[in-house]
């Protein structure tokens, strides 16, 4: 069974072919700056094969048609033929989808009502699901959306202390993202302790150019830092996470910014990047705060700073804590922010062994063996939750 893992941009459009017999990837790639002009296909192959394709890419129709085509030439796969299904990665599924769906009519309507909640990310996504309908029209598709997980969060941690009828008429409350990965990470970390996943306090953190924590109580997301949209939270790369809300209106009411100068300062301008005025990447900021630069450290510090709030607020909301997971870019790679996060939470029962904490994206427990939590370092994989939901959701329909 082979199943193609789509994420489509705006302009770019990610795929994987998994195997699922053995999980292993067997071609992934990149179609890049679609209807933009100097375009290209970018692709790497399970035996080594490694091309850039410049090719033209008016639509991702064109995308879709040329990464199949490139998939059959380069060797990958003999036809089309030989994909089982589409999984698709769908930023937000609103208050509709709790879980990934089979994507039928009813399907593509309820996530183009969503599009309105994120319209940079929901658009594209609907654009690659029909175009890969329209070129694979007998293979069935399976969408599995970033807010999923969290929608089991009680009301107390959705609701925002706005009037309430902005939540009943605009659907203005916390949804969360990077749910697949949060999933995905808690429970390797049960099955990796043995424990049953649905016994377990474990707090995710996924920290890339985006970054998010979670709170899983039982085996169900109950609170996560992302909010209505991927702006809240901690300090990211680019983003400012949580701010004053009244920085933006006195913005507005005496520096004259508009929406369009709010969006770029505060997802693009701000985060690490605003703080250091170095780098929005954490390994440019280790070299330079090494290098003796005092708001590159002033940038760790602060996003260690508030990933450790995060962390102690999770264990008073779930009442204790058993498991720390660390994931992504920086949570999987980067000792140093990792130690930095979890320096004075001894008191919580976190300790971690500055050995083991050197390792870099690999599954391991990282904790000081008597440690009362276990602190692992958990490698995400969304694609290869993407393809396991396909399955199945597939195998369920088969049965139905
Ligand atoms: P995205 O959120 O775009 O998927 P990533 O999860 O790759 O991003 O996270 C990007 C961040 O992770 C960067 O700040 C970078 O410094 C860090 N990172 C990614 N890979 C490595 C690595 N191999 N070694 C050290 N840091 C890394």
């Amino acid at each position: 069974m082979k199943i193609l893992v789509i994420n489509t941009g705006s302009s770019s459009l990610k795929y994987q072919l998994i195997d699922m017999k053995n999980e292993k990837v067997l071609a992934k790639g990149l179609c890049d700056r679609i209807g933009l002009g100097g375009s290209f296909i970018k692709q790497t192959t399970n035996n080594g094969g490694e091309l850039k394709k410049e090719t033209e890419l008016k639509n991702h129709n064109e995308a879709i048609t040329k990464t199949i085509s490139l998939l059959t030439d380069s060797g990958v796969i003999r036809s089309m033929d030989e994909i089982t299904a589409v999984g698709h990665r769908v930023v937000h599924g609103g208050e509709k989808f709790c879980k990934s769906a089979l994507i039928d009519e009813e399907v593509i309507k309820a996530i183009e009502e969503c599009i309105i909640l994120a319209p940079l990310h929901n658009g594209p996504n609907m654009i690659g699901i029909k175009a890969c309908r329209e070129i694979l029209p007998n293979v069935p598709m399976v969408a599995v959306f970033d807010t999923a997980f969290h929608q089991t969060m009680p009301e107390k941690a959705y609701i925002y202390a706005l009037p309430y009828s902005f939540y009943e008429e605009k659907g203005i409350r916390r949804y969360g993202f990077h749910g697949t990965s949060h999933k995905y990470v808690a429970q390797r970390a049960a099955a990796f302790l043995n424990k049953p996943f649905d016994t377990l306090k474990i707090v995710t953190c996924h920290l890339g150019n985006g970054s998010s924590i979670c709170a899983v109580k039982n085996g169900a997301a109950v609170d996560t830092s992302m909010g209505y949209t991927p702006l809240e939270g901690v300090a990211m790369g680019t983003r400012c996470g949580s701010i004053d809300p009244a920085i933006v209106t006195g913005l507005i009411e005496h520096d004259n910014y508009d929406a369009a100068m709010l969006n770029e300062l505060l997802n693009k301008k701000s985060g690490v990047l605003g703080i250091s005025g170095i780098s929005s990447d954490f390994r440019d900021l280790d070299e330079a705060a090494k290098g003796g630069c005092d708001r590159a450290e002033l940038a760790l510090n602060v996003f260690s700073y508030q990933v450790k709030k995060y962390i102690g607020a999770y264990a008073a909301a779930m009442g204790g804590l058993d498991v720390l997971v660390f994931t992504a870019g920086i949570g999987e790679n980067n000792g140093d922010v990792r130690k930095r996060i979890v320096e004075d939470l001894e008191f919580l029962g976190v300790e971690i062994d500055y050995e083991k904490n050197n390792a870099r994206g690999i599954e391991i427990d990282i904790s000081k063996p008597n440690a009362k939590v276990r602190t692992l370092i958990i490698p995400t994989n969304e694609e290869l939750a993407i393809a396991r939901e396909t399955v199945s959701l597939l195998n369920n329909s088969k049965k139905q």
